[in-house]
């Protein structure tokens, strides 16, 4: 029973550091005034003190000795942690600063907290708020090496031209699936990310409701050396990958190196004749967001759509129809509707005969054992979000073009994930 007591005791003192410290980011993260405009806010970073050059504690140099002793290192860094959006469940596999216990906090703050836990000595300023084309560059230019962790291509855009602008190295990397990439943009004389991707990629091409999802520990690996070459950048050893990239490739677990272009002369940004000379808006210029959220697409008219609640009434009446699930067959695996037909999206788009044949016959014979009297027979097509289920319709328009007199082809809005939070809560979201 004492022991009991001794150990929750220990336990709550714990708890009570632990809120003592919270207490303190969030009482830093209140000076910064999050309640006022951007401006405000950035300005207001901007004055945060210039880094002493101070002498590390007897504890720091124990605990850092088996790195101090490296020649190459030194003791003084800043952290700042940008990120505009709050811990989800989803993010756990992965991103290993988030806990739990931090889903729905501010991630930003969470990882301050969970780098402060580790080392309280580390001075870490989290910003939560989304990096855009007024505030990056103000931000950006107390720093003295940015480390590109985003998922979009606004932001990279946002990025690079922000580190050109202040002529700040960009240590950049990305994961997808089974693979990741790391570059090192606009040091010691190479290229920045505009001088290999002059021009955004079409948004279609990027907003893709399957964005394909990643491996939890390639982007532990990538961030792993990007924290390598930070260090080494800081340090004055150097990177080794300015006008390279390093390819992790998990399935075969091998990393190998390519030579990239140099820097332009013609580059808008870097170039010798910028075009770019102080940041513009990002996602105008891409025609997408600048987040990992999907982007809603609006490629058909709303006589062509119908949302969740419909569908479910169309259900509950026994409205014959066929549903088409095109999402990818991983994702059809972790859930589906149980009377949808599946045809992935990819098919449709080389046209399959196979595929087309299936869905032809699926039609055929639910026509055929519905009333009589339907003169345009329902087709629906469902996918994860409602972006891929219209391009889908679009597709179906040209492939049963014939028989499109006699078929109502739609698409449902919000996809399955709109079924899941509308009508359906034990469907699984993912
Ligand atoms: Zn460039």
């Amino acid at each position: 029973m004492e022991a009991e007591v001794a150990r929750l005791r220990d336990e709550l003192s714990k708890k009570e550091q632990e809120v003592e410290r919270l207490r303190a980011v969030s009482a830093h993260l209140q000076q910064n005034s999050y309640s006022g405009n951007m401006f405000a806010l950035v300005k207001q970073l901007t004055e945060v003190p210039p880094l002493e050059e101070k002498s590390l504690s007897k504890e720091e140099i124990m605990r850092y000795s088996r790195q101090l002793i490296i020649p190459e290192l030194g003791v003084k860094g800043r952290l700042g942690l940008l990120d505009y959006d709050d811990v989800e469940l989803s993010n756990l596999q992965r991103q290993v600063l988030h806990a739990e216990d931090k889903v729905g906090m501010s991630k930003a703050l969470s990882a301050a907290t969970t780098i402060n836990r580790l080392n309280s000595n580390v001075e870490c300023i989290p910003y939560h708020f989304q990096l855009n084309y007024k505030n990056a560059k103000q931000l950006i230019q107390q720093y003295d090496i940015v480390v590109d962790c985003s998922d979009n291509v606004p932001t990279r855009f946002l990025v690079n031209d922000a580190c050109v602008l202040s002529g700040k190295p960009l240590v950049s990397a990305s994961a997808l699936r089974m693979e990741g990439q790391l570059t090192v943009y606009n040091y010691n004389g190479g290229p920045c990310y505009r001088c290999l991707y002059p021009k955004p990629p079409p948004a279609e091409t990027v907003t893709n409701c399957s964005d394909g999802g990643v491996l939890g520990v390639v982007p532990g690996i990538l961030g792993c050396i990007q924290a390598l070459e930070v260090l080494k950048i800081a340090s004055g050893i150097g990177s080794s990958y300015s006008q390279q990239m390093l390819i992790f490739d998990a399935l075969e677990a091998r990393f190998r190196t390519i030579k990239l272009r140099p820097k332009q002369p013609t580059c808008a940004v870097c170039g010798e004749n910028p075009t770019v000379k102080e940041l513009i808006d990002y996602e105008r210029f891409c025609g997408s967001a600048a987040t990992d959220q999907c982007r809603t697409l609006h490629l058909l008219t709303g006589e062509q759509r119908v949302t969740v609640q419909e569908y479910k009434q169309l259900l509950d009446q026994d409205v014959p129809h066929v549903l088409v699930d095109v999402r990818p067959q991983v994702e059809v695996d972790i859930c589906h509707l149980p009377h949808s037909i599946y045809v992935p999206l990819a098919k449709l788009e080389e046209k399959n005969a196979e595929y087309v044949k299936l869905l032809q016959n699926n039609i055929n014979l639910s026509r055929k054992e519905a009333a009589a009297d339907i003169v345009t027979f329902p087709v629906y097509v469902i996918c994860k979000q409602g972006n891929d289920s219209q391009k889908a319709v679009k597709l179906l328009q040209e492939i049963l073009d014939n028989e499109l007199c006699s078929l109502s082809v739609k698409d449902i809005q919000g996809g399955l994930m709109a079924w899941a939070r509308k009508i359906d809560p034990t469907f699984p979201q993912y």
